[in-house]
């Protein structure tokens, strides 16, 4: 078997390396992050073989697959064709669930329009995607959005004292002055004394609550919200429009279908007493269950195919979930599994199978299992290439590659490439990482008070009553599954909303010219510098406004649309692609230009800046691990993990919050993780109390508190099954987390 073979590899800060990565086998990538990993296996290996499958397709076809750029390598011999399984969410609306997915839902609808009693019609008629099969009410969604229109509304006030609570009906506003100059409302008369008429004028715009508005202008505010909030996805849209369809927007089951999302006709045909829907809601343990019941022969081979997706599902960790969960609800690693899942059952064999962080939500018991199907996936005749930081998933790998020996400039270089065996000798940081693991700490904090949790009831929470300490690290642990988000990220953290700082791993809403510079606040003070040492107005420093270049008009590229063709685009000549104009690119602080600048990593840029409003921030990077980062990085180019420590590096100089954070090891290497713990222990001697649901055993060693949830996922989970401390957890508690965090420590 040819290896894959990468000569003179110079993607980002990869320093011209050269290596060779077995087929048919297991291999992992290793390095602390930022080392280089991800520009070898995703903008390296999987660029460049999607990139090469793309140009074999015709040129109409090819202009609407995603565009991979070449990357900066001198050659890439026997590369195959590859598929990534990665964490980014799956799809994104509420029409597609694990069943639509993962697939099973179709081979359940074949499985009814054959075996279903009354016979109803064929497959698509039990489809809640499709107008034969979907309720009515609800056009299939399950669920039915309202706008609680009171509660934008202040009945005590007038307009004149501002009733509508929504800065942008504020007095004086447009949307102020369109109600207020109408000469259909008293503006000092509180919306409590209104008559009923005068009410649905305010409402609707009529006086009846139906009829046309009786000005033009003045259509009603329950019209108004439901244009801007309903049924539509708000993604996109401003933080504080996002935060009003919170407030506003409350979704209800569907009164027809109780969120079955099939009409009467679909939902009255059944399998042993079943309908499609029933099978839907159930866990997938028990859907086997239930399958494996069905006698007829004629649908023998269906059922059996059906039976071994869910086998699947459940060995890699997932049996706790139901068909019709919506699937942009699934957690990051959730999604990966299922992806997992998916090419399994894929026939297809040759392919290289690139998964990133494979572990990540994963508790230590279930590690094995996933271990398990990757190896199934190498026995297929397929190339397994895994970015993991996991001690567990790395000891499986047949051939290993460690990146580094540091970050950004000062890694690029692959420190080690063997076996696993060889990997714990090489002295490389992740060699020595894997032979060393942190004591369980013994002298812990005290907490200075906690907050109660009672009767929570969420999806599969038994009435929990649990106590959160104050001013202490305490650490959420549980198999997936168990409840541990319900409990803290939903529960927990609605009830005391005020209180709480989350610090997820979403997406930063800013605009996509984010960077950490711009993210941290700390791009307006680098160009005051410029413009201080130059006499330049700040403006110029700007590629939005007088900085930017002519001819490009500050995009960096020249967009040529051509008709049934792909669009060619070309760095712009004039600036290079850099965006800005020779004006503002003659202007130099300490010998270097904005773009330069902005080229520095944080570490670098230490050594430049000196004023305290860039190096606090610089440092605060530096902190959560992310020296590496340059300042001018798009946003938009961060991992999960990543994204998470930026939003972290920004509340760093928060006092007295309630912090949540929810796996933040995820994409760090074990000696990234003393890093982080550090930090933790700074924000809670500041007076934070933090919360960290984590699978990473040297977090737990580290927590003053554990609270642990089981004893399994699912049904079988939501329950507070331990709370104490790390060391009586491994003196006595007899959960699942117990079991592998005292085999940590032997
Ligand atoms: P790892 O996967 O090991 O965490 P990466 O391959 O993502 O590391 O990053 C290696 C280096 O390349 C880092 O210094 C990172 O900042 C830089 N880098 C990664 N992606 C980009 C990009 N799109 N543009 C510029 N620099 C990047
Ligand atoms: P953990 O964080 O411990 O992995 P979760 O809190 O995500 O577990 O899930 C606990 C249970 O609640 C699981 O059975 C899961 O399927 C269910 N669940 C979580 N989110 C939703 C949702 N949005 N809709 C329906 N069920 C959900
Ligand atoms: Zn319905
Ligand atoms: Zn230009």
């Amino acid at each position: 078997m040819t290896d894959i073979i990468v000569q003179g590899l110079t993607q980002n800060n990869l320093k011209h390396v050269s290596f060779r990565i077995p087929k048919e086998k297991i291999t992992v990538f290793t390095g602390v992050s930022g080392s280089g990993k991800s520009s070898i296996v995703f903008d390296t290996i999987a660029a460049e073989s999607q990139r090469q499958m793309n140009a074999t397709y015709p040129a109409f076809v090819r202009s609407r697959l995603p565009k991979y750029p070449k990357p900066v390598v001198e050659r890439i011999d026997n590369l195959t064709a590859s598929v990534v399984v990665d964490q980014s969410p799956l799809g994104g609306n509420a029409r597609s669930t694990v069943g639509t997915i993962s697939g099973l839902y179709s081979s359940l609808r074949i499985l009814f329009s054959r075996i279903g009693k009354p016979y109803v019609g064929t497959a698509s008629y039990f489809s809640f995607n499709d107008p034969n099969g979907m309720c009515k009410t609800c056009s299939g969604l399950g669920k039915v959005s309202q706008i609680d229109i009171e509660a934008v509304i202040d009945p005590d006030k007038s307009w004149n004292e501002g009733c509508i609570k929504d800065s942008l009906y504020r007095r004086g506003s447009w949307y102020w002055r369109q109600y207020a100059e109408s000469g259909l409302f008293d503006l000092d008369k509180p919306v409590k004394d209104y008559s009923s008429e005068e009410y649905n004028l305010l409402l609707y715009g009529s006086r009846n609550g139906k009829g046309e508005p009786e000005n033009p202008k003045v259509t009603g505010i329950f019209h108004k919200y439901t244009k801007t909030l309903l049924n539509r996805d708000l993604s996109s849209k401003s933080k504080h429009t996002q935060k009003k369809s919170q407030d506003l927007v409350t979704e209800m089951e569907c009164t027809e279908c109780h969120g079955k999302r099939l009409n009467e006709e679909a939902l009255s045909c059944k399998i042993n007493g079943y309908s499609i829907a029933d099978l839907c809601e159930m866990e997938l343990t028990q859907l086997r269950e239930v399958l494996s019941q069905i006698t007829d022969q004629t649908v023998g081979v269906l059922v059996q195919t059906l039976i071994e997706g869910l086998d699947r599902m459940i060995e890699i960790g997932l049996p706790y979930l139901h068909l019709n969960r919506e699937t942009p609800s699934l957690s990051g690693g959730e999604a990966q599994r299922l992806k997992l899942v998916r090419y399994m059952g894929s026939s297809l064999t040759g392919m290289t199978y690139i998964f990133d962080e494979p572990s990540a939500g994963m508790h230590p018991r279930d590690v094995y299992r996933m271990n398990n199907l990757l190896k199934q996936l190498r026995d297929k005749g397929n190339t397994v290439l895994v970015v993991e930081h996991d001690k567990d998933v790395i000891s499986i790998a047949d051939y290993v590659i460690d990146v580094g020996p540091q970050a950004g400039q000062d890694g690029g270089e692959i420190v080690f490439a063997g076996c696993y065996g060889d990997l714990q000798k090489s002295g490389t940081l992740t060699g020595k990482a894997m032979l060393q693991s942190l004591p369980v700490k013994q002298e812990l904090r005290r907490p200075s008070g906690s907050l109660p949790v009672r009767g929570a009831n969420l999806y599969n929470l038994k009435n929990v009553d649990v106590d959160i300490p104050l001013g202490i690290m305490t650490v959420v642990t549980g198999v997936a599954g168990s409840g541990k988000s319900t409990l803290i990220s939903k529960v927990f953290a609605n009830q005391y909303e005020n209180d709480v700082v989350m610090i997820d791993q979403g997406p930063i809403t800013a605009t996509s010219r984010s960077t950490p510079a711009s993210y941290l606040g700390f791009f307006d003070a680098v160009r005051k510098l410029l413009a201080e040492e130059n006499g330049k107005p700040v403006s110029l420093f700007s590629f939005n406004s007088t900085g930017a270049c002519p001819v490009c008009g500050g995009k960096g590229v020249i967009v040529t649309e051509l008709a049934f063709m792909d669009p060619i685009i070309t760095e712009c000549e004039a600036c290079g692609g850099v965006r800005y104009n020779e004006e503002a690119l003659a202007c130099a602080y300490k010998g270097k230009n904005i773009v330069e600048l902005l080229g520095l990593t944080a570490s670098q840029a230490l050594e430049v800046f000196e004023d305290a409003r860039i190096t606090k921030r610089l440092r605060m990077m530096q902190q959560v691990g992310l020296s590496y980062l340059t300042l001018g990085q798009p946003l938009s180019s961060l991992s999960g993990g990543e994204r998470q420590r930026i939003k972290l590096a920004k509340n760093l100089g928060k006092k007295g919050s309630i912090i949540i954070m929810d796996e933040p090891t995820t994409g760090l290497h074990m000696s990234d993780i003393e890093n982080l713990l550090k930090l933790f222990d700074m924000l809670v001697s500041r007076g934070n109390t933090l919360i960290v649901i984590e699978h990473n055993l040297d977090v737990m060693k580290q927590a003053d508190w554990i609270i642990d949830i089981g004893p399994d996922g699912g049904k079988n989970g939501g329950e507070v099954v331990f709370a104490g401390t790390p060391a009586d957890m491994v003196k006595s508690a007899k959960t699942l987390t117990a079991h592998s965090l005292r085999a940590s420590c032997s």
